[in-house]
């Protein structure tokens, strides 16, 4: 799997790059990850790559010219071209259905913006697909950019330790629910018990019970899932 990071601050992914399940990802092969920085893309002496907004109103917006060249350039350097993503909040809201399409290309190039984001063009030019990590407003595309590619690397063949880990995650293929209730030892902590079922031994038992203990959390939790009309629950019930 491989993803170019279009970025004004390629620096800010340092750190998450070096760590973890990614690290291992990467030395082993199983993900690549170019980070391309727009204002090289740039012709003007200082570099500039944004300017204020044409109408007036506050802050800056990135100017079309790098954006453009600068995509156009990196989906040329390699074959195929990838999936543009532009990571917007006026984007399709992520959401896992979404990051196993995403995880099905073996290319993404993910175009991150700051301050009032693009100007239009970008999108007009590019035609994107334009992806929001959900409905509020952060600072820049980066953040939601490490999020786009934390989510896909999970479905990536060879990158989670175990496979299984990730075909019970809520949310997944065939599932659909929250994942059920989970507990590791002590077997008893502060007047609370594991339930003995888990502690049988008896497979069959123990799969009932994780399948009643995922539908009764989706019930209490996100309805929403079991019933698409119904509202998600607000975080304090
Ligand atoms: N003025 C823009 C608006 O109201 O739609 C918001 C610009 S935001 C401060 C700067 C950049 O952060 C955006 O261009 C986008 O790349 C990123 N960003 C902000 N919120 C986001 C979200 N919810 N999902 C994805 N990217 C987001």
């Amino acid at each position: 799997m491989r993803f170019d990071v279009l970025t004004l601050f390629p620096e800010i992914f340092t750190g998450y790059l070096s760590q973890s399940l990614l690290k291992l990802a990467i030395e082993r092969g199983l993900v690549r990850i170019d980070l391309h920085n727009i204002r090289d893309w740039t012709h003007d002496k200082h570099h500039c790559v944004d300017d204020r907004p044409f109408g007036g109103g506050p802050g800056m917006v990135i100017k079309p010219e790098p954006v453009v060249e600068c995509v156009e350039a990196v989906q040329a350097q390699a074959s195929p071209p990838g999936q543009l993503i532009l990571l917007s909040p006026q984007g399709r809201t992520l959401d896992q259905r979404l990051v196993e399409q995403l995880a099905a290309q073996p290319r993404l190039v993910l175009l991150c913006g700051r301050y009032e984001g693009f100007d239009q063009r970008v999108s007009d030019i590019l035609n994107p697909l334009e992806v929001s990590i959900g409905d509020f407003v952060i600072n820049g595309g980066e953040v939601a950019a490490m999020l786009v590619i934390d989510a896909v690397i999970r479905l990536t063949p060879g990158v989670l330790g175990d496979e299984d880990s990730g075909r019970y995650d809520s949310f997944s293929t065939g599932n659909r629910l929250l994942e059920f209730a989970q507990y590791t030892r002590p077997r008893a902590y502060r007047g609370l018990q594991v339930p003995d079922v888990l502690l049988s031994g008896d497979h069959g038992a123990i799969a009932r019970w994780r399948e009643q203990s995922s539908l009764e959390r989706t019930q209490q939790r996100r309805p929403d899932l079991l019933n698409p009309s119904s509202e998600p629950s607000s975080p304090d019930k």
